[in-house]
């Protein structure tokens, strides 16, 4: 196995479902990549582990080769070979393993959403540190992210802290707590865990179903560290309302509980350089943005008379916890008050997305709105540039992306307070924030009068004080969603949590 070269900061490694731009499906693997790349920049040695999938983007792998050995490792009571292979993404290393199982586990044609999915994970999950033990590895910092990887904190302090793998803290980021994995108690057995020792109400068993057990409850418990991917969401999950059964949970454990606001990727966001836009642009030369507005208007095919007409944009999934009602509502809204709406999402729900192509439909032709109803990474930046404005009406978001790469590109975002929105938008008529932080418009109850009140202040502002507009799309622009104070919180965590083991070992 390939030895990981000595460095003067701390060694970490992320153990995921997901890395963008190789395998990813949300944000989880935006942050994967992105928190990796800031913490290499930083000076520290990052790996990752990830399934070596068959549906990967693999011309985004450079140097990828097999390794010569093997790790062997254990799942329903017998031994699998594990075929391990390295390459480099985005700068960093990545170990892919491809199990030897007769199941196939990651050859499936999908990342998620097979009905063994708990058996896939839990076997990734051990055969990742098997990986590590096998290597001879001692990382500082083992890094596990939602339900699918939260095996790892059990299954080290188990089994692998005991057989010498005993170097590392484990740090836990539960990326949205909706989703959490549970399954029958006894499935846990399949990767070698100790199904009564950890079906208790302190370690995994689920908190409302009693023959069930919970990942992500797990990982709770038995990681050093668990953060989440915003302060306000930290909050909301602890209460009855937002913590889908964890609150309790949560708040047992809350000393060692943090919310850090994700970045984004500012290379891959960057309107001085993007390659997908018309006319790439800045904060000091807006005219770009207009261009890219006009252009816009006629590759969609919408009128384009009124140079002044404010163009709405939302980039979604369009799934209940974005507020597609809300969403819908804003269609309309816009058109009554003489505004543009371009939408571009795709719905995994199969009614959501009849009801908008419904909605689709009824505008075809329309001089004013379309509905582009499906994913498209490069169609996604134009309308970031193109649009004035930029819809978030979520009922939660953990962190939310696109409002942060919406200013980016100085589209102004009209939000929910929920969640990451409310740690990222702040509304330009809010006396209590400080006039430099103000960069965009938010509403408080999730309804059409929410939305309204957003609008009409956004669409008031537009159209009747141009340069106080063009003055906050300069401000959006500057602002700083990088990766870097982002990951200086992990860093001071992890470094915490370092420490804090070494003091620990010295006094025994
Ligand atoms: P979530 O992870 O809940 O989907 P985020 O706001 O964290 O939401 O991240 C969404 C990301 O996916 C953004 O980068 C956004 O631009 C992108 N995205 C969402 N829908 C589409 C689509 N239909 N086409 C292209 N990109 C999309």
């Amino acid at each position: 196995l390939t030895s990981s070269p000595a460095s003067p900061g701390l060694y970490v490694v992320h153990i995921a479902a997901e890395m963008a731009p190789v395998a990813k499906v949300g944000g989880l693997g935006d942050v994967v990549t992105g928190l990796s790349k800031a913490l290499q920049k930083k000076g520290h040695l990052v790996e990752i582990i990830l399934p070596k999938y068959d549906c990967m983007q693999y011309n985004r792998v450079r140097d990828l080769r097999a390794l010569d050995v093997t790790v062997e490792s254990y799942f329903d009571g017998k031994l699998f070979q594990n075929k391990v292979w390295v390459g480099t993404v985005e700068g960093l290393p990545v170990y892919f393993i491809e199990p030897h199982h007769p199941n196939k586990f990651f050859w499936r044609g999908q990342y998620y959403g097979e009905h063994d999915d708990f058996k896939r994970f839990s076997f990734f999950s051990r055969a990742a540190l098997e990986l590590l033990l096998q290597a001879g590895k001692k990382p500082d910092i083992i890094h596990c992210h939602d339900w699918q990887t939260a095996f790892v904190a059990p299954l080290y302090w188990d089994l692998y802290a005991p057989k010498g793998l005993n170097s590392a803290r484990i740090c836990f980021t539960c990326h949205n707590f909706e989703y959490q994995g549970t399954a029958s108690a006894t499935e846990l057995a399949s990767c070698g865990l100790d199904v009564p020792q950890l079906n208790r109400p302190d370690r995994m068993q689920d908190n409302s179903a009693h023959d069930r057990v919970n990942p992500v409850k797990g990982a709770i418990v038995f990681s050093n560290i668990v953060t989440t991917v915003s302060p306000t969401y930290a909050q909301e999950v602890r209460t009855a309302e937002g913590g889908r059964g964890l609150h309790s949970t949560l708040n047992f454990h809350s000393k060692k509980f943090m919310g850090i606001l994700n970045g984004i990727d500012t290379d891959a966001w960057n309107p001085t350089t993007d390659i997908f836009l018309k006319v790439q642009y800045s904060a000091n030369e807006l005219q770009g943005k207009a261009e890219n507005k006009a252009a816009m208007r006629r590759h969609l095919g919408l009128l384009s008379a009124d140079d002044q007409q404010p163009l709405v944009g939302c980039i979604t999934r369009l799934v209940p916890q974005k507020g597609v009602h809300l969403i819908r509502h804003a269609i309309y809204r816009t058109l009554e008050m003489g505004g543009q709406f371009v939408l571009l999402g795709s719905s995994p729900v199969a009614h959501i997305q009849r009801e908008f192509e419904g909605i689709a439909n009824q505008f075809q032709n329309h001089e004013h709105i379309r509905l582009i109803l499906k994913y498209d990474e490069s169609l996604s930046h134009y309308i970031y540039a193109a649009s004035d404005m930029f819809i978030i009406p979520s009922i939660f978001e953990p962190c939310g992306l696109t409002q942060m790469i919406a200013m980016r590109y100085g589209s102004v975002p009209i939000a929910r307070k929920t969640g990451g929105l409310n740690d990222s938008v702040f509304d330009v008529d809010d006396d209590t924030i400080p006039h430099q932080f103000r960069n965009g418009f938010t509403f408080t109850t999730p309804d059409e009068q929410g939305v309204n009140g957003a609008f009409e202040r956004a669409f008031n502002l537009y159209k009747n004080n141009q340069k106080s507009w063009q003055q906050l799309v300069r401000n959006d622009m500057n602002i700083d969603f990088s990766w870097d104070s982002s990951a200086s919180q992990y860093e001071e965590l992890y470094a915490k949590s370092v420490a804090r083991a070494r003091a620990a070992a010295i006094h025994t």
